[in-house]
């Protein structure tokens, strides 16, 4: 029998349409926390055991006849560049033609990607690759944070999305698209679907999986009591995306059209029914830095103060000053953040070398209203130009390339504020990420991580509680005070309970 020919490709981008800066090409070939832009055969060689969807598809696509395209994606900011967007699309879509006739196409797409001439990126992808293919069988796998629209549906014959925030089943996502080809060439026909949209917005600090409710609405897809299920998913959307189908969404695969809407119901209840708890508190920096010290009388265990809205893994700059001026305020307590990005500082600490001192503006890059610049003196402690391999189970295995990096020393009256800075943008969801400096995460006190999720898979272990920040950043989290312009009619936001300031709480 002769093998099913199988095309696998790749093109992601989370586009955080309030961020002004575009994405180009240049974002996406080169290497970050993720391989720079690969094509072809190599593609074989480097994704098996990575945590990517389309390592996922290698997994699980040893018995069919992979034809590997492109693979390529970029850290998240502003709008995808049209001439981006027309390259890579341009790439696979010649690929495909390449590699015809076909039996299948995976993708391995984002499924939040806003271009400059398109709300929805990943149903033009589906465009213009049905224009190539016809009718042959396509299974995209998504992210968790995918904004998926109808269209997009109409145009998959299956789609699979992570199931976990922090996303550590991306790979096993892809080995699950994967499985779900096999099923759809076995069955020789589309499968029953349905799809719902959930009519309200969350936030991502709402959203990890390790915590309720999400922990429970993502529980159990594949125990759904409905008969002939194939497969069930749900994506908690993004936020950070002005569009008409911003938002999560639900989605199910059957033998049989009724239990495909049935199994879709029981997931939109879920969503539905934990509307009224998703309002977990955010803290000022003050707020938070106190309570954090409050804690530490009690144990020594570190406490982890996120500042969710500065996240660059969902577009932020990664170089906002609120939660660094307020600890160099108050100096209650020895602390270590990271990871900001600041090019100039990182010219200034090699230039200056460790052991010198050198002042430096920081937060110069943003005008984001709300924020101050602040100028502080700081000490190079130590200066690293290698890529920092991950060690959490997220990002295992990955060397993070960021460019020149750095730990350097707030000089003030405690002389017990450290900052990791580094050339290029990237989440700080791992311990190596500030351990590669010498430090000892377990002896800190306070550890402050721009990331609003991802850290948790890392940090939670180590960490006595966990405090989520709303900092002023690019990266919204109180919804309530964005100004939606291309909002779908039908969608709300996540509001506070009536009667109760949540952003007060501590
Ligand atoms: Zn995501």
């Amino acid at each position: 029998m002769t093998r099913a020919k199988i095309a696998i490709a790749g093109f992601q981008h989370e586009t955080n349409t309030f961020n002004p800066n575009l994405t180009p090409v240049s974002e996406f070939e080169r290497a970050d926390g993720w391989p720079a832009a690969t094509r072809g055969q190599d593609i074989l060689e480097v994704f098996p055991g990575l945590n990517i969807g389309i390592g996922g598809f290698i997994q699980e696509g040893q018995d069919f006849d992979l034809r590997p395209i492109l693979w390529c994606a970029a850290e998240p900011a502003g709008h995808v560049c049209r001439d981006a967007f027309d390259t890579y699309c341009g790439e696979i879509c010649a690929g495909l033609k390449q590699h015809a006739p076909l039996d299948g196409v995976l993708l391995d797409l984002h499924g939040a990607m806003v271009t400059e001439d398109h709300f929805d990126g990943e149903l033009e992808i589906l465009r213009r690759v049905r224009a190539v293919v016809g009718d042959i069988p396509v299974v995209v796998a998504l992210d968790f944070h995918a904004n998926i629209s109808p269209a997009f549906v109409a145009l998959c014959d299956a789609i699979a999305i992570y199931r976990e925030y922090p996303h550590l089943d991306m790979a096993q996502t892809g080995v699950r698209a994967a499985r779900l080809m096999r099923q759809r060439l076995i069955l020789g026909h589309p499968f029953s679907r349905a799809f719902l949209q959930v009519p309200f917005l969350i936030p991502l600090s709402d959203q990890a999986t390790g915590q309720e409710p999400f922990a429970h609405i993502f529980s159990g897809f594949d125990d759904l009591p409905v008969p002939g299920l194939i497969s069930a998913d749900a994506a908690s959307g993004f936020p950070a995306a002005d569009i008409p189908n911003c938002g999560p969404s639900v989605l199910a695969y059957c033998t049989k059209e009724p239990a495909a809407q049935q199994a879709a119901d029981i997931l939109l209840g879920r969503f539905l029914e934990a509307e009224q708890q998703l309002t977990k508190s955010l803290l000022s920096e003050r707020q938070a830095i106190q309570k954090g010290v409050e804690l530490l009388q009690t144990s020594a265990r570190p406490v982890v103060l996120a500042d969710v809205q500065d996240n660059p893994g969902a577009g932020g700059t990664s170089d906002t000053t609120g939660l660094l001026q307020a600890l160099i305020e108050l100096d209650l307590a020895p602390a270590v953040m990271g990871i900001f990005a600041d090019l100039a500082c990182i010219q200034k600490a090699w230039s200056a070398g460790v052991g010198d001192h050198f002042d430096h503006v920081v937060g110069q890059n943003t005008q984001i209203p709300g924020l101050t610049r602040k100028t502080a003196t700081f000490e190079v402690v130590r200066l690293c130009d290698v890529p920092i391999l991950c060690t959490g189970e997220m990002y295992k295995g990955i060397a993070v390339d960021i460019g020149r990096t750095a730990l350097l020393k707030i000089v003030g009256p405690s002389n017990a504020i450290f900052v990791v800075v580094s050339e290029q943008r990237f989440q700080c969801l791992d311990c190596a990420l500030l351990e590669h400096f010498g430090l000892d995460l377990s002896d800190a006190r306070l550890i402050v991580v721009k990331s609003t999720a991802h850290f948790r898979a890392d940090f939670d272990p180590i960490a006595q509680a966990t405090l989520l920040v709303a900092s002023p950043g690019l990266h919204p989290c109180r919804l309530d005070q964005v100004s939606y312009e291309n909002l779908r009619e039908q969608v709300s936001l996540i509001k506070a309970s009536p009667g109760r300031d949540v952003f007060a709480q501590t």
